[in-house]
């Protein structure tokens, strides 16, 4: 299997780093033409500049914008308007005790994790129906199915993703459209590096102790026993944006090394 996306357009937010740049990389590296996103333009920059590298001849260009507020997607859609491949990664997470989450946490994670997904797919779904092809990816998470206790805020949001892809996947009926959700597992991001580095200091240990740590106190049930690297999960996310991927449609895809020990 060749996958090959040239002629497509590709927006992936949250770029800059993490997953979602190691999916903007997986897609230039097939082809498409990417915009890279995030909230400041130096960090855009680096981004493209970094794509660039890996991959010499892709089109890759970016926007600042943040994707949390109606004004930030109003700005990346004013200036991308048509999109062919949507990938909604943008996502924030923070270990709280449920009875410390004050109301703001709540609106806030719900706004940068569900809110982007849904006034992006709200603006470039109607133009992927109308040329009757098109990709939508939720970055969710294993969290959606199960919820873990020291985030729920952000189980919250990710259950919220399954119920909003599945939901637009009916809207695709008899097109060329498809829209499905990716569950990672634990994944070895910016984000989590530094998560996984303050417990390494905390408990005096190195960073490779604390993560393996990590996965058997609090994700016991991974077969892989260990993080996943973001390359690993935009390997699954570009095969669910290419055309070889057309009969997969409103699924909840899992990335999470068997840590999910439900069959279906
Ligand atoms: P990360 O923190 O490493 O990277 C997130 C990126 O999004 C950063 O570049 C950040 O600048 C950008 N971003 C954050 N808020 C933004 C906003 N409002 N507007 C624009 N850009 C914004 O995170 P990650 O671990 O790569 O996570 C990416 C996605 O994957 C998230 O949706 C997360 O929930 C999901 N996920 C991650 C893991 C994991 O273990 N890393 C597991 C399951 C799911």
């Amino acid at each position: 299997m060749k996958i090959d996306l040239s002629g497509t357009t590709a927006l992936v937010t949250g770029s800059t780093g993490g997953i979602g740049h190691a999916i903007a990389k997986g897609l230039a590296g097939v082809g498409a033409s990417v915009i890279v996103n995030g909230r400041t333009q130096a960090k855009v920059d680096a981004a493209i500049s970094s794509i660039g590298q890996f991959a010499p001849s892709a089109k890759v260009r970016g926007v600042a914008a943040d994707v949390s507020t109606a004004e930030g997607c109003a700005a990346l859609v004013k200036s991308v308007t048509d999109v062919d491949i949507l990938i909604n990664n943008a996502g924030i997470f923070e270990p709280k005790e449920f009875f410390d989450i004050p109301d703001e946490d709540w609106t806030r994670f719900f706004d940068v994790n569900v809110m982007s997904g849904v006034r992006l797919s709200r603006a470039y779904m109607p133009g992927m129906l109308k040329r009757n092809w098109g990709r939508i990816v939720f970055i969710s998470s294993e969290s959606s199915l199960m919820i873990p206790k020291e985030m729920i805020h952000y189980g919250m949001t990710k259950t919220a993703q399954l119920s909003i892809s599945r939901g637009l996947a009916e809207l695709t009926k008899g097109t060329n459209v498809t829209v499905n959700a990716v569950m990672p597992g634990p994944t070895m991001s910016e984000g989590v590096e530094t998560f996984v580095k303050d417990l390494a200091r905390q408990n005096g240990q190195s960073v490779e102790q604390a993560a393996a740590n990590f996965i058997r106190q609090h994700r016991p049930s991974s077969l892989i026993q260990r993080f996943a690297t973001v390359d690993e999960i935009a390997n699954m996310v570009v095969y669910v944006a290419s055309r070889q991927s057309a009969v997969t449609n409103g699924a909840a895809l899992r990335a999470e090394g068997g840590l999910v020990q439900t069959i279906a």
